[in-house]
């Protein structure tokens, strides 16, 4: 079975939820609920794969710290093999503040540990056994991102498939820089804003045409809308599966490993599009990115269920 290597950001999410009144400065306001779970987009895909059954290492840094041990425990409890995370005690684990109604929802970070990850980090030899090296947060991950390209240059190098979910970038400038990289990336999963900010066209279909490179699969994640991928000339868009969803956090990145677990099995692109809508569609039945992602027989039932 082929192995993946997810290199990436680890945090805590703090779930504050069913605010009446928004929050504002001065001020205190009361919620009906409160769960502490395991953020991050690196790490709630890796936790998606793992659930699916596909072998995951996961390399990273956290802080000393509760937080640190709490995202660990949690990665340990999936079966993720964490001997390569650094926990490091000049570092403070990081940790996003949800605050969430039905309606809408704000959210704080504290990046803590997730800047201090470079490529220095991640030593050739890293790759020794692994068939797959998976990137999310290509913006928010400020050291390792000008290693991001000769990392996945490398990985390529080694025999292993790359890809990479670029994740929003705060400061909306959507460098040329990640151009770059996907010259090096073999599955690329961007959602409708973040592929709006890298090809600066609001045509999905025309970024997907943009963005085409040799070897590269883009595949645009829409939400409620579904996915859209080329497939050669023609475009493939299957529909989202209806549910009804608490929390959409970690969608896509539940998403990115139902289509990673197909795709690593040689599965033609309408399974592997069909095993990620069934993730996506799943993981936003339960708090947090990672309580309600599907092993794969949960979600082969789901789809047979959906037929
Ligand atoms: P991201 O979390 O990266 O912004 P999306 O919100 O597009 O990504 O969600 C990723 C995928 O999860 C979608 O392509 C879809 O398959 C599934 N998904 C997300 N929201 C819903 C929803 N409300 N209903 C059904 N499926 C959803």
């Amino acid at each position: 079975m082929k192995k993946v290597l997810v290199v990436g950001e680890i945090n805590v999410d703090l779930i504050l939820q069913g605010y009446r009144e928004f929050p504002v400065p001065g001020k205190e306001v009361l919620v009906d609920d409160f769960s502490m779970v395991l953020g991050s987009a690196s790490a709630i895909c890796a936790m998606g794969l793992a659930r699916l059954g596909t072998p995951v290492a996961f390399l990273g840094k956290v802080g000393d710290d509760l937080l640190g041990r709490f995202c660990l425990d949690a990665m340990r409890a999936r079966g993720i093999d964490v001997s390569r995370v650094t926990v490091d005690p000049a570092l403070k684990t990081g940790v996003t503040a949800a605050i969430t109604s039905p309606k809408d929802r704000a959210l704080v970070s504290f990046l803590g540990s997730i800047g201090a990850l470079t490529a220095a980090d991640v030593p050739a030899e890293a790759f020794a056994g692994f068939d797959h090296l998976h990137v999310s947060s290509y913006f928010l991950q400020g050291g390792l991102r000008p290693g991001i390209h000769p990392l996945f240059r490398a990985a390529h190098g080694r025999g292993l498939t790359t890809s990479l979910d670029p994740g929003f970038d705060p400061s909306e400038t959507w460098g040329r820089d990640l151009h770059d990289t996907l010259g090096e990336t073999d599955l690329f999963f961007p959602n409708e804003v973040e592929l709006r900010g890298l090809s600066a066209t609001a045509d999905i279909e025309a970024a997907l045409r943009q963005l085409r490179r040799d070897r590269l699969r883009v595949v645009a994640k829409l939400g409620r809308d579904g996915a859209m991928t080329l497939e050669g000339e023609q475009l493939l868009h299957p529909p989202a599966f209806p549910v009804r969803p608490i929390d959409t956090t970690g969608a896509g990145d539940s998403f990115d490993a139902g289509f990673l677990h197909a795709w690593l099995r040689g599965q033609p692109v309408g399974a592997c599009l069909r095993l990620a809508g069934a993730c996506g569609a799943l993981s936003t039945l339960g708090l947090g990115g990672t309580a309600a992602q599907p092993t794969l027989e949960e979600a082969e039932a789901f789809l047979r269920d959906s037929a």
